[in-house]
């Protein structure tokens, strides 16, 4: 049986990065978005493709919900379980960004409730029922959170990946929301690393850094003179295909004794130079 991959908001851009990347490992998947249905096929059709082209078998199956809606993060989690009947791997990737990108002293409640409701509430409570569900299929496995796993059926413990960004420690004054989101997913992902621990379901934090998608596309001529003129150490775009090397990384047991860890993929942008 494959291993269950779900990955919030990648019916395209970084999302869709980390599901083709995933797939090219073998997983099953479930590709959640908000709205654009096409898109979510497509990735799903590159997906089966992905797995193919590594000589795997894999299934991808698309499903609608809002993230920032109990219900639907209730439902997602009750399709995935319906589907599967197992989690392995959450990707808390959905985000949007600042709405408006007004200035910190024009910024309306309305979007701050809004953005925090997508980019921070979401996350956090879907990370809690999926914990949930996790410490329930390492339980009835058996496993013993020292050593191996009793069951066979369980290859690898369970895994929770967070995608925040450098707008955790970068301010940007026209998106104070999208910033204090950011950084809070990083203190999420602490709490969750700490709590789950002892279940051996290990928690990480991949924070990209300026990652070409449609997010980026309203600022790529700013961007390009930035990176043009040594923004980065490594001076270019990234690409969602980065940011989904670095999950198949995590995904892929390769670092066994650490969690809570921040997976910095930015080109080196957290540098600080002299
Ligand atoms: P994007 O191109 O705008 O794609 C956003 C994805 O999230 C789409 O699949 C969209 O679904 C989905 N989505 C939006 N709101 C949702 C909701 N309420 N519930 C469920 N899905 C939702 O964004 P991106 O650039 O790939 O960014 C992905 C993540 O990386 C975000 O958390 C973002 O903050 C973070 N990030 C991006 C960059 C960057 O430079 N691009 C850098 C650092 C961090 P639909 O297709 O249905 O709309």
């Amino acid at each position: 049986m494959n291993r269950v991959a779900l990955i919030t908001g990648s019916s395209r851009g970084i999302g869709r990065g980390i599901a083709i990347a995933l797939a090219g490992t073998g997983m099953d998947l479930v590709i959640n978005f908000a709205s654009n249905v096409e898109a979510a096929r497509e990735t799903a059709d590159r997906c089966i493709a992905a797995g193919a082209a590594g000589g795997k078998t894999v299934r991808a199956e698309i499903c609608l919900g809002d993230i920032s809606s109990a219900d639907d993060r209730a439902a997602l989690l009750d399709f995935v379980r319906a589907t599967y009947g197992r989690l392995d791997l959450l990707v808390n990737n959905a985000g949007i960004t600042s709405i408006g990108r007004a200035d910190v002293l024009d910024a309306t409640e309305e979007n701050f409730d809004r953005l925090m409701a997508v980019n921070l509430k979401g996350p956090y409570f879907l990370t809690q029922q999926a914990s949930r569900w996790m410490i329930e299929q390492v339980q009835s496995a058996g496993a013993d959170t020292e050593g191996a796993p009793a069951s066979p059926e369980i290859v690898s413990r369970p895994k929770i990946i967070t995608i925040s960004s450098v707008s955790a420690y970068t301010v940007s004054v026209n998106r104070g929301d999208y910033c204090m989101a950011k950084a809070a997913l990083g203190m999420m992902t602490k709490v969750y690393a700490t709590r789950l621990a002892e279940y051996g379901i290990h928690v990480y934090e991949i924070c990209p850094g300026v990652i070409a998608s449609d997010m980026t596309s309203s600022v790529k001529e700013k961007y390009d003179q930035l990176i043009a003129e040594g923004l980065t150490p490594i001076a270019r775009w990234g690409t969602p295909e980065d940011v989904g090397r670095a999950v198949v990384a995590i995904a892929g047991d390769l670092l066994p004794f650490s969690t809570g860890e921040v997976i910095n993929v930015d080109g080196g942008f957290h540098l600080r130079r002299l």
